[in-house]
């Protein structure tokens, strides 16, 4: 029987593992259990995918997502595996053929649905056969904490009582404390071996910038950078997407709308085409991504602020999961804290609830205005140290300046209060900088001593001022009134000239010159690459899978820059293993032939 390193070569195409995938493996093949915590693009399938076919029987996996199991099943057919699926999709007859395959132990791997693997049939079944192992996939729908939570899942506890002596593996990509207690208690795994993996994303680049023409920035942002990329754009409201998904369509990109509100076939087309073509944007609420698994998603922008870190990290996590670079891009203003707070203000939920919600949203808003690396507060919110910055986020790249505003603070801060704090960001800076409203007229302002004390600096600079004080928590704002702006406790030592607060320097949006940079090497031939992509599309096609199925874009790039002209040199390329190398490798190979005698 072959060890995993050999299997990893010959059938995967990769030509090493990624700690901790061969520690996990080997625990696995030895018969011991494993909880395996690694983010998303990790590669945790490898590590019961291997070890399902290093061990006698059939490799079980249980996932609750239904959607991906045939594109996963597709994906390790044309590896050479013997896979199969069994959940609701299927017919009768279509369900009865498989499982003559697992009694006839035909198959490598096994993907099952949780409600399906604990009917007492199935249960049946699989204690007629041999089984290598079980692997609970996304094992943290387990938590009744989580968002993801799954009735079913609670009952794979029996999997523990039923086989005892088959080893259990549960792979989660979630991070905290106690959903990992909570996954080891509920599946029985308190004697597995825990793996965990930091939750770093270092392919992912993470930008944040002032809201100033969403649009535009916007629109030059995938104009500079990801012309013919597929990629996620998050927007607020079901409303908004459609605007947005239209005026890109208008604009030249293939981009679609999707939300909650769309009949479920619009959505589930606008998904399909996602998933398998290239170069699709999808403008969405966030419903959209739980179980989405396209590995070339080399962008996800937010044109609103997400309420928690969390849900920040969950929907850029779904860039880049190929581990190649890929964009994390928000642009955010005052305005999108006063709409969050509305919303939050307005939703059900007790006042602890909300105390809750405001407390994460300011740990949103603290991402958004630190001065310090982006990532290494990322982690540290999810309890992970960075020691060094990384060197790949905005911050990093062009560290912000920042300049003294402690005078600036006081003076906002003493308008509010002169105001008897009634009044919105507008008004008040219309009173700093002397203006004649007829607003201010009806409220006597000209008469404050405060009124035209501003005039030093301009609009856009003291609406930067006032949305760093809220967002730094010395101010908030009202939402009985209409957004006014209150002072906080926080603000006293500042006005009493104890403390000073040193504001970020509101940069323009990057200019494209400066953050362009190409996934492409500088040397690759754009007509071979291409070509490539052509070819790899009709193979795609004839297969009826993604495009990513039959290579990834890493493996296509390497294409370019080694030019393999005979099957020996296609052997060679990470992604090509025995059985792909046989079916693609002279497609391939023709084609970068035709292109160098061209
Ligand atoms: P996860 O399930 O953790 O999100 P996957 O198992 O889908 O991640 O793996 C992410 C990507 O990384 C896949 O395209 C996979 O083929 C690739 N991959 C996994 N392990 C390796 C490895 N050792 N070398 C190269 N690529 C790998
Ligand atoms: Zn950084």
């Amino acid at each position: 029987m072959s060890n995993s390193q050999q299997i990893l070569q010959q059938v995967f195409g990769y030509s090493d593992f990624r700690p901790p995938q061969d520690q996990i493996i080997d625990t696995l093949v030895a018969g011991g259990g494993a909880l395996v915590l690694m983010p998303t693009g990790g590669g945790k399938s490898l590590c019961y995918q291997i070890p399902a076919l290093i061990r006698s029987g059939c490799g079980v996996v249980i996932s609750p997502l239904i959607a991906l199991m045939q594109d996963q099943v597709s994906a390790l057919e044309l590896l050479g595996i013997e896979a199969a699926f069994l959940n609701s999709t299927l017919s009768a007859l279509e369900a009865d053929a498989i499982e003559q395959q697992l009694r006839a132990d035909e198959l490598d791997l096994l993907y099952i649905a949780p409600e399906r693997l604990t009917q007492a049939r199935t249960l049946q079944l699989l204690r007629e056969i041999d089984i290598a192992l079980f692997a609970i996939d996304e094992a943290h729908c387990v938590s009744q904490w989580g968002h993801d939570f799954r009735a079913d899942y609670l009952q794979l506890s029996l999997l523990h009582e039923l086989f005892p002596a088959v080893p259990r593996i549960a792979l989660t990509a979630t991070a905290d404390d106690r959903t990992r207690q909570e996954i080891s208690e509920r599946l029985q795994l308190q004697k597995a071996e825990q793996f965990i993996a930091g939750f770093d994303r270092p392919n992912i680049r993470y930008r944040i910038a002032l809201k100033q023409n969403a649009k535009q920035q916007l629109l030059k942002f995938l104009k500079n950078e990801h012309l013919h990329d597929a990629g996620i754009v998050y927007c607020l409201s079901r409303k908004k997407t459609e605007d947005i998904a239209h005026w890109l369509s208008e604009q030249g990109f293939n981009a679609f709308p999707y939300h909650a509100g769309m009949s479920n076939e619009s959505r589930a087309r606008h998904q399909e085409q996602f998933l398998r073509e290239e170069s699709v944007i999808i403008v969405a609420t966030i419903a959209f991504g739980m179980g989405i698994d396209k590995p070339d998603v080399r962008f996800v922008a937010h044109l609103d602020l997400p309420k928690t870190v969390e849900s920040y990290y969950q929907e850029t996590g779904r860039a880049g999961r190929d581990g190649e670079p890929a964009d994390a891009w928000m642009i955010y203003g005052l305005q999108d804290v006063i709409k969050l707070r509305q919303m939050m203000d307005s939703s059900e939920g007790s006042e602890a609830h909300k105390r809750a919600e405001q407390h994460r949203l300011n740990a949103m808003l603290g991402l958004c205005e630190i001065t310090s690396c982006r990532r290494q507060a990322l982690l540290d919110y999810f309890g992970e140290a960075l020691p060094e910055p990384c060197g790949n986020c905005d911050t990093c790249l062009e560290p912000p300046e920042t300049w003294d505003g402690t005078e600036a603070a006081r003076m906002a801060l003493s308008v509010a209060f002169r105001t008897e704090q009634r009044f919105g960001v507008n008004h008040l800076i219309d009173v700093m900088l002397g203006t004649d409203t007829d607003k201010i007229f009806q409220f006597g302002h000209q008469h404050l001593p405060v009124y035209g004390i501003g005039k030093e600096i301009d609009k856009n600079q003291w609406r930067s001022v006032f949305r760093q004080l809220v967002a730094r928590g010395y101010m908030s704002v009202d939402l009985e009134r209409f957004g006014a702006l209150r002072l906080e406790e926080k603000c006293r030592p500042l006005l009493r000239s104890e403390e000073t607060i040193a504001l970020r320097k509101d940069s323009k949006v990057k200019t494209a010159k400066q953050q362009t940079k190409t996934r492409l090497a500088p040397e690759v031939d754009v007509a071979l690459w291409e070509a490539l992509r052509d070819c790899r599309r009709q193979f795609a096609e004839e297969m009826g899978v993604p495009p990513y199925v039959v290579f990834h874009d890493s493996t296509l790039q390497e294409m370019c820059l080694r030019m393999p002209q005979n099957m020996e040199e296609f052997e060679l390329l990470n992604g090509v293993g025995e059985r792909k190398l046989e079916k693609y490798g002279p497609g391939f190979v023709r084609v970068i032939s035709d292109h160098l005698a061209a």
